[in-house]
Formats: structure tokens, sequence, C-alpha cells
């Protein structure tokens, strides 16, 4: 019987190439009302588990960690919260939101409990910091899309 081997690759032959493939997902019923309030309302909901009491935002189906069904168990959080974490993005790309270099930040917004991310403008990608207090600035025109929030702005006292 042959013994198919493959250690002799110099009949094998690779082809460098970039695809660029659209795509589009529902966004579920939760994540659908998230958007419609902050086009209609620009208000940022999340959803509380009775169980656990965690605050998700972006809000989900189900609780993490007790699987308890949220929805219709909608919250409104602020549109202020502090950067929980954050990278600065130096690299251009047709799919990217900005010309770098932008600061892309992990953002706790007051009364959620899980972070959002989201683009941080208004600071030098210098003095950005963990624990910056942020506010939502809305987009004058609707993309149907978490752009609504067109990013958030270092609070000034
Ligand atoms: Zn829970």
């Amino acid at each position: 019987m042959a013994v198919l081997r493959r250690e002799d690759t110099s009949d094998c032959f690779v082809m460098p190439g970039k695809m660029v493939l659209p795509v589009q997902y529902f966004a579920g019923r939760a994540g659908s009302q998230f958007i419609i309030s902050l086009r209609d309302e620009r208000k940022i909901l999340g959803v509380k588990c009775p169980q656990c009491k965690k605050v998700y935002v972006p809000p989900r189906e189900y609780c993490e960690k007790d699987f308890t069904k949220l929805d219709e168990n909608w919250v409104e959080v602020g549109n202020q919260g502090v950067v929980a974490n954050f990278t600065v993005v130096h690299y251009n790309d047709k799919h990217l939101p900005l010309k770098a270099p932008y600061i892309l930040a992990l953002i706790k917004l007051d009364g959620a409990d899980t972070p959002i991310a989201h683009i941080v403008s208004g600071i030098d990608p210098e003095k950005v910091s963990i624990g910056l207090r942020v506010e939502a600035v809305f987009a004058d025109k609707t993309t149907n899309t978490i752009l609504d929030i067109d990013h958030f702005a270092p609070i000034v006292d």
C-alpha cells in the first residue's frame, strides 16, 4: 500500500491574497431595542438580571452568570462613565471608523457592570488613562448602529 507523504512540498504553491467579505448579522431583540433607544431617545439602555442584579451594557438576552432570561428587564444607565481599559489604534484600514491614530476604549458607564467598546476623542492618545471620566457625544445623524453615539469625550470640569 502506498503511503502518501507530504514532506516534499516543492509542488505546493501559496498564492497570497486578501479578501474583503461584506457581512451582516441580526442584532437580535435586545440589540435592536438598544439601537432604537439610542436613535430615538438618546438613551443608553442595559438589562438587569433579576437574579444577581448585574447590569449588562450592551444588553444581552441571558445572564452569563446564572443563565436567567433578561429580556424586558430594561434599565437606563448614565451617558457618563469611566475608561476601564483602552488601546490606541495606529493603522488605517477600510473597515475602521476613523483615521489612525485614535483611541478605542472599554467604557464602564455609570450604573452598568459591563463595559462597552467605543471611541474616545477630544484627548491626545498620549494622555488617555484608565479611570478617565468620559461622556457620550451623540451623532447628528443616525446610522442605526452603535455609532449613533459618535464618540465619548473627556468630561471637562
Ligand atoms: Zn444573573
